[in-house]
């Protein structure tokens, strides 16, 4: 069949749109790992580090939905995603154009090419590698915060440095390794040797209709990799990106025959379900497209069910109590509450026993007390008692914070009050009434 839309086209658009992916997440935090504050963004939502569960089940799920896109695809994320990939291509697309306005011929492999042509490449390549060392360090530090510290001039060392290095790493890699990197250091390509079968997607010559080759060689002047795919589907430079498809479609189209090279799941075979046609040709693909899919419920699930509030607290030990001056006594304690909703909520703070049988006065300078949206904020308070009904020594307590519109959003934490011995102020230097 004679496929009338190039790959190419198909597979600029992909590049265009996960480079616009790329760009937008660190600042919509759809996925973001804020290390000052150490706190995992994903999909707007705050993972907090006591939330560990919630952030190992996002990495479980990235790297499933890893296995089960290369078992499928192949190296598709190579050829088609792959930011590195795209740099590379962007440099060796400039690398056509400059020449081409210096009315000279394209550099061959092995040649130094012209000065004037490095300084241009140079340049262009060293302003996208620090876009793209920006948007890298923005996944780990607020990209806002960023911008503003750029324009003030005031971004720390430590952050500057590492926009500067990789932007340097970027430009070398543009400029000189290019796919180098891709066929030896690439993590992604060593670990697709292990996740990929006889059944993954390949890019692979027609063997059967090996008579219809004309032996033009454009798959293999076209192939970024430099590597001829008739000798076999699986060499491991290849990046399935389909170029080669499209070249031998071109010149075989002008004969009127469909190309001799195609994607193909594994050599090839009977694929006339629906299912298979897509690449899901057998039980271990739906097994783990399965265990994916129940990974991403279970984290939707788990996201939706916690409670967007988080309360500590730990007594003042230096002084382990201290008398009021109507003779009760009083335990002080600094306490933690973070508000993880979206929304500005109001929080009532109270202490009480745990049957619930008594409520003690909590001192606060404000209670209820609002917080805005992802606000952290450490307090002190203070816990009031007569104590009738204490014993001397820790006595336990249950310290609760309360949405006052949503009596169900509340957060609760055990506390220890201590009530003084038979002498409460033996040894303590204080006397009732300071
Ligand atoms: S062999 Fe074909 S699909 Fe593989 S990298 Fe080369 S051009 Fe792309
Ligand atoms: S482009 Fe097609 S016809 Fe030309 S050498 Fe490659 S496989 Fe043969």
């Amino acid at each position: 069949m004679i496929r009338l839309t190039p790959y190419r086209s198909e597979r600029r658009l992909v590049q265009l749109v996960s480079t616009l992916i790329f760009a937008v997440m660190p600042f919509l935090n759809l996925l973001r790992m804020d290390i000052p504050t150490l706190k995992f963004y994903f999909l707007n939502t705050i993972l907090w580090v006591d939330e560990f569960f919630l952030v190992f089940l996002v990495f479980m799920m990235a790297i499933w939905i890893i296995i089960i896109i290369s078992m499928v695809y192949g190296r598709v994320w190579s050829g088609w995603m792959c930011p590195q990939m795209i740099l590379n291509e962007v440099s060796i697309w400039l690398e056509m154009r400059i020449y081409r306005l210096l009315g000279r011929k394209p550099r061959q492999s092995g040649e130094s090419g012209h000065p004037a042509a490095w300084i241009i490449l140079t340049a262009v390549c060293f302003v996208i590698s620090l876009g793209f060392a920006f948007l890298l360090v923005g996944y780990f530090v607020d990209p806002y915060r960023m911008i503003a510290d750029i324009l003030k001039w005031n971004l720390t060392p430590v952050t500057g440095g590492i926009i500067l290095a990789l932007t340097l790493i970027f430009t070398l890699d543009s400029l000189i390794f290019r796919v180098k990197f891709c066929t030896k250091a690439c993590p992604y390509a060593m670990m697709q040797l292990v996740i990929t079968d006889s059944k993954s997607q390949v890019v692979r010559y027609i063997k059967e209709r090996d008579h219809e080759c004309v032996h033009c060689d454009a798959c293999v002047r076209v192939c970024i990799m430099g590597i001829d795919i008739r000798k076999s589907a699986y060499q491991t430079e290849c990046t399935h990106c389909g170029d080669c498809i499209d070249a031998c479609n071109a010149v075989l189209n002008r004969q009127g025959k469909p190309g001799l090279i195609e994607f193909s799941y594994g050599e090839g075979g009977v694929r006339d379900k629906w299912y298979q046609k897509i690449g899901f040709v057998d039980a271990k693909r739906w097994i783990i497209l399965g265990i994916t899919i129940a990974f991403a419920i279970t984290l939707v699930v788990m996201i939706h069910l916690r409670q967007p509030l988080s309360l500590s607290a730990s007594g003042d030990r230096s002084t382990l109590y201290r008398p009021a001056t109507n003779g009760d006594f009083i335990n002080d304690y600094s306490m933690r509450i973070s508000n993880r909703d979206l929304e500005t909520i109001e929080f009532l703070i109270r202490c009480e026993t745990p049957d619930g049988a008594y409520a003690l006065d909590v001192i606060m300078d404000e209670n209820p007390i609002t917080l805005l949206s992802r606000e952290e904020n450490l307090l002190k308070i203070s816990i009031q008692t007569d104590g009738q009904w204490m014993h001397p020594g820790p006595n336990p307590l249950v310290l609760s914070a309360e949405n006052t519109d949503n009596p169900d959003v509340k957060a609760v934490t055990d506390i220890v009050f201590f009530m003084p011995e038979e002498d409460p102020l033996a040894g303590m230097g204080v006397n009732i009434g300071q």
